[in-house]
């Protein structure tokens, strides 16, 4: 066969995700919201696959790593402390000409996007951070951050996880959730946006070992997306200038995927130093001083480990994996985009998602929609598949199977499975399989097809 993998083109793929159900502007009824989208019925899944997918490599395949889910509303001085406040911003400028507003360091030749005019005004920082008031009473002291990363959470839980564990030198804490980013100007669908997800690994090392850490790493992040099923090829890394590196980073390597748009940043792997536990641990003890909350300075929680042999508080360094949920969503979404041409001169869209991340895995459908001996087989089915816990198994009862194919190759399923007259009248029973990629049909036995279908979900043949 014909196979043609055309460019990926950005509005195929934002127009796949509205057609198909992934992807929607949100509150799209009052016009959008701004670097906002909404996941629909298989947004959902594709997400949720990719992110169980990562806490199943971070946290359960591991032995030296815990979880976390911490809250998205933070206190003040928690993002003062960590240096947000001063330094999360990035540099704007206003066009003088069409007075619209851009982010310096993302203009052509310092031009306006919108009009061209290179009369722009001297950029100055903008903070990216959310704000908002907690409580009834509105006052200078009232206010709280959305998290700008979910990284801090961890940090000021640090104590206690060590106290709820006793885990010791080297561990990590992972987290995924939600993080908010006022960006100056959001772009390229769901790549950059305002409200976005991170899974972010926070892992602990002595000083010392912190370069040899950071570069192993880079190599398991990057082993990881290959995994998710990116093309070696579309991956690049980046190794940040000492100009570009984040106010907490010694190091920075960048893992950059080839988007629609180009090679730009999917997950950051950035070398945090003692930064973050050592200021929260000084700044904390300077509050409590203040506040007068414990004026005993002694009592401040030190964000520290004690060293068995010296019996010296050490700080440790942190090695921070930073990954997005909706670049990966979107990288998966490029890579997987596929035209074929096929022998009869037409074309197909298919998905081509590693089987562990698909939306639905199974489309289980009747060839004769009214008919009630093959519908009540094809609900047997599927109810059979759902219970083997391997995610979403659909009926797809529209009684015409070419289209049902033509969509689930569309959606990434990878098999589906057809019911016809012969499976109701024939014994042993049978039904056809289809197979995605190859478009391959085989006959297979009602009775075995559980056991087919766990064999090809098995989570360690993730294709
Ligand atoms: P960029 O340089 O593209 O603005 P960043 O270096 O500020 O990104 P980090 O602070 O390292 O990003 O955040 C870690 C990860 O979070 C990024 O690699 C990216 O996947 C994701 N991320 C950051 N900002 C956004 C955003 N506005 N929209 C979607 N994902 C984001």
């Amino acid at each position: 066969m014909d196979r043609k993998p055309r460019d990926k083109d950005m509005n195929e793929i934002v127009s796949l995700c509205k057609r198909r159900g992934f992807i929607f502007a949100s509150s799209d009824i009052y016009g959008g919201l701004q670097g906002v989208y909404d996941y629909g019925p298989l947004g959902v899944e594709l997400k949720r696959n990719l992110m169980a997918s990562w806490w199943r490599a971070m946290v359960y395949e591991r032995d030296d790593v815990e979880g976390l889910d911490g809250a998205i509303l933070t206190h003040r001085l928690v993002l003062r402390h960590s240096g947000h406040e001063a330094t999360f911003a990035d540099p704007m400028v206003d066009c003088r000409s069409c007075k619209s507003r851009w982010r310096a360091d993302h203009l052509v030749k310092g031009k306006c996007e919108k009009c061209g005019s290179s009369d722009l005004t001297e950029p100055r920082p903008f903070n990216m951070m959310f704000k908002t008031t907690v409580g009834p009473i509105v006052d200078d002291e009232s206010y709280a951050y959305l998290r700008p990363e979910t990284a801090q959470a961890i940090f000021t839980n640090f104590k206690n996880v060590i106290d709820s564990t006793s885990r010791r030198l080297p561990f990590g804490i992972a987290q995924i959730g939600k993080a908010f980013r006022n960006e100056i100007t959001p772009r390229n669908f769901i790549f950059r946006v305002r409200e976005f997800e991170q899974m972010e690994l926070e892992f602990f090392v002595m000083p010392g070992t912190d370069d040899e850490w950071h570069e192993k790493w880079v190599a398991a992040r990057q082993n990881w997306w290959m995994e998710q099923g990116l093309a070696k090829e579309n991956l690049k890394l980046y190794r940040q200038t000492k100009e570009e590196l984040s106010h907490y980073s010694k190091a920075t390597v960048d893992i950059l995927y080839k988007f629609p748009h180009g090679f730009e940043e999917l997950e950051g792997i950035a070398n945090r130093t003692d930064y973050d536990l050592g200021s929260h641990t000084k700044e904390q003890g300077q509050f409590k001083l203040m506040a007068r909350v414990e004026p005993n300075h002694d009592s401040v929680e030190k964000l520290a480990v004690r060293d068995a042999e010296s019996e010296q508080f050490i700080v440790p360094f942190v090695i921070e994996p930073s990954a997005g949920v909706d670049r990966g969503v979107l990288a998966l979404l490029t890579e997987g985009y596929t035209v074929e041409d096929l022998e009869n001169g037409s074309q197909r869209v298919v998905l081509k998602l590693r089987r562990h991340l698909a939306p639905i895995k199974v489309a289980v459908m009747p060839l004769a929609r009214n008919n009630e001996a093959i519908v009540d087989m094809a609900k047997q089915i599927k109810a059979k598949l759902q219970s083997l816990g391997i995610g979403r198994i659909l009926l797809e009862n529209t009684g015409n199977i070419g289209k049902g194919y033509r969509r689930h190759d569309e959606v990434g399923t990878p098999i589906c499975v057809t019911v016809d007259f012969e499976t109701i009248e024939k014994t042993p029973a049978k039904v056809t399989i289809r197979d995605r990629d190859t478009m391959k049909q085989e006959r297979v036995a009602v009775s075995e097809l559980p056991q087919f279908v766990r064999e090809y979900f098995r989570p360690s043949d993730s294709q």
